[in-house]
């Protein structure tokens, strides 16, 4: 089984579940007591989202990097970086550690054109729904259009996600805001719902609403699995 290396803690909520999701996986693929080979970098959240916050993207990428490298020095075959936003520096890090990154929307990607589903609606931060880098990609690599919420319902998400979620804290108040907002997206002509922040699923199930959600730390997941075991498909670039 290939060693994965995971940058996590961004937040650990969704970290956590990423290391019980990956070991069924696992356990899934090979049977009887297998479980994932993994090493984890989990990073203090608060350091990063201040700087988030305050725009100090350089440092943020930076950052990534050397966690990018302690992995590859640890032994990792590939890495996964445990949340979509993160993913603006997924070329940096792939190009600095020498080590293919696992991208999350092309799990995502992947998922739309498996459900042969086109257009989708994005909900994640702030940056993740209102920068190119996961919009972009998501068109070029898989044709899929994407359709964001108006400003006030990506401030709502992005509050939700910062400070409910990444906090460990679910309401149900929350969750219907969010199954609103996801509601409008559909409105608008989206087809499925791509959960592009790793917290979301932590309260967003399917079977919420009548179009599906594509959960991206499920989706992330199993690509990861699949790299692990060698036997689903690779990333290539
Ligand atoms: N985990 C989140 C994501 O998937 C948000 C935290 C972060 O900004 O990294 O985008």
């Amino acid at each position: 089984m290939r060693l994965v290396g995971i940058i996590g803690g961004l937040s650990w909520e969704s970290t956590a579940e990423y290391y019980r999701l990956l070991n069924g996986e696992v356990a899934l693929r090979l049977g009887g007591l297998s479980s994932a080979r993994v090493v984890l970098s989990s990073v203090d959240f608060s350091w990063y989202a201040q700087r988030m916050k305050a725009g100090l993207w350089e440092e943020i990428g930076a950052a990534l990097v050397e966690e990018g490298l302690r992995l590859a020095r640890a032994g990792a075959e590939a890495i996964v970086i445990a949340t979509n936003t993160m993913h603006l520096f997924a070329g940096e890090i792939e190009a600095a550690a020498g080590l293919p990154v696992l991208h999350i929307a092309d799990a995502a990607g992947q998922a739309m054109v498996d459900a042969g589903l086109r257009r989708a609606g994005l909900l994640g931060t702030i940056f993740t729904m209102e920068k190119d880098f996961y919009r972009d990609r998501l068109r070029a690599r898989f044709g899929i259009e994407t359709i964001i919420p108006p400003p006030a319902e990506r401030k709502a998400v992005d509050a939700i996600i910062f400070d409910e979620l990444c906090r460990g804290i679910f309401r149900d108040e929350s969750r219907l805001r969010l199954r609103e907002i996801a509601l409008g997206l559909a409105k608008e002509g989206a087809e499925g719902i791509i959960l592009g922040c790793t917290e979301l699923p932590l309260v967003m199930k399917d079977g919420d609403l009548p179009l599906a959600y594509l959960d991206t730390t499920r989706l992330h997941v199993k690509a990861a699995a699949d790299f692990m075991v060698h036997t689903g498909p690779q990333k290539d670039a």
